[in-house]
């Protein structure tokens, strides 16, 4: 029984700190690591019991380990879901999903605007174990409901999408996704549960990368998966096999990140709507896409599901790559890289490297210009992000 149990009504700030924790003999305040890879039982009769599923505990720390326990359990309480898996990374996270509730000659529909790895993963991998993908163009219910087939067992966005911030009508998208007989996964590494909570909204699924805001701080990789139990008892069954477990210690750092979660993405989120509305009134500037911006073209379906517009916006630069790649080397402070989710701003142009790899054309489908910039914003103040990038802006 853990403290979340025993107390129904905490609010998120308060399961955010407190839930999942079950304080050992030594009655520890901050919660306990538990770095062993296995576990040792009474006598013959026990090993049994606990090998066999008969008796609940932890045998070895592929299938549980205390620590890993307590994050799940805290990140399923924000998540309002019944159960929550952890995992190695965020990939492995989609992976163990993929695996857990598909066979051979089933389908998916997935956004076009999705994490590269998961295009590459579903457009070129799990077609050899005859899984296909229907890649979804632009955003509207329509084209999600004409992509389903019979076959289709999964419905697959990120909403916001990267790096355009695309918004996705999550209650929408259940309901076409229920209606041809298959289930909704939302990646909400971008909103966290902070922000937004999809399964709330009829989302099956919730998958996350925790390697981003959940840590927030850039030091781990992790990943979960959230939902009913029916389904992460799934999930958990290929990862006790298959391996791509999370370690006790990255589940203790992440379990430590989701204490500042919701403090975090409020500061973050208000810092990315003051420099998105500085960068709309920027005359080098060409656009900003930020769904907390009344220019966003679905900032109201946005604040339906969203309690903020979230840490990421990007926006084009007049004059094509040269241009961006000159706010770029300007900076100073702001760090260059394609990571995202950390204290710290980083800043990325796309169609050089997240989206390098794909054709100019279909980039250029895709929205991703020549002077597009993403920024995820940190913690550090406005007066210092706008400095660092007048100075590139010129
Ligand atoms: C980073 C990321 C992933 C993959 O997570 P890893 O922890 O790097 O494996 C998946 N989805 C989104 C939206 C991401 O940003």
């Amino acid at each position: 029984m853990s403290l979340a149990d025993e107390n129904p009504h905490w609010s998120f700030e308060t399961l955010a700190v407190r839930a999942g924790q079950e304080r050992s003999q030594f009655n520890e305040h901050s919660e306990a690591l538990y770095l062993t890879s296995s576990f040792v039982f009474d006598n013959a009769a026990q090993a049994a019991a606990r090998f066999s599923g008969a008796e609940p505990g932890n045998v070895y720390a592929r299938f549980t380990n205390p620590t890993v326990s307590t994050m799940q359990e805290r990140l399923a309480a924000l998540e309002g879901a019944e159960a929550c898996v952890a995992t190695a990374t965020g990939m492995a996270a989609i992976l163990s999903t993929v695996m857990a509730l598909m066979q051979a000659g089933q389908h998916i529909v997935a956004s076009r605007s999705i994490f590269g790895a998961t295009q590459q993963l579903f457009g070129n991998i799990l077609p050899r174990f005859g899984v296909d993908t229907s890649f979804v163009d632009g955003g509207t219910v329509e084209a999600f409901r004409a992509a389903l087939r019979p076959n289709t067992k999964l419905v697959f966005v990120e909403t916001p999408s990267n790096p355009l911030t695309e918004v996705f009508d999550i209650a929408a998208l259940a309901e076409v996704a229920h209606a041809g007989g298959a289930l909704l996964v939302v990646d909400n590494c971008f909103c966290t549960p902070a922000l937004q909570r999809p399964l709330g909204l009829g989302a099956d699924l919730v998958i996350h990368s925790a390697t981003k805001y959940l840590d927030g701080q850039g030091r781990v990789l992790g990943g979960a998966v959230c939902g009913a139990r029916v389904l992460t008892e799934e999930v958990f069954k290929f990862l006790r096999t298959a391996g791509p477990t999370l370690s006790p210690f990255n589940a203790w750092v992440i379990l430590k990140g989701l204490e500042t979660l919701s403090i975090r993405m409020k500061a973050q989120s208000a810092n990315a709507l003051e420099l998105a509305q500085w960068l709309e009134a920027q005359p080098q500037v060409a656009r900003v896409y930020y769904p907390g911006l009344a220019s966003h073209p679905q900032h109201a379906l946005a604040l339906r599901q969203q309690a903020s517009g979230g840490a990421i916006l990007s926006f084009d630069v007049k004059g094509g790559r040269d241009a961006a790649w000159r706010v770029v080397d300007n900076c100073r402070l702001l760090s260059i890289t394609a990571n995202l989710g950390d204290t710290k701003t980083t800043i990325t142009h796309p169609a050089s490297t997240t989206h390098g790899r794909i054709t100019a054309e279909a980039r250029a489908a895709s929205g991703i210009g020549e002077g597009l910039l993403r920024i995820a914003v940190g913690l550090e103040s406005q007066a210092d992000l706008r400095a660092d990038l007048t100075r590139g802006l010129g």
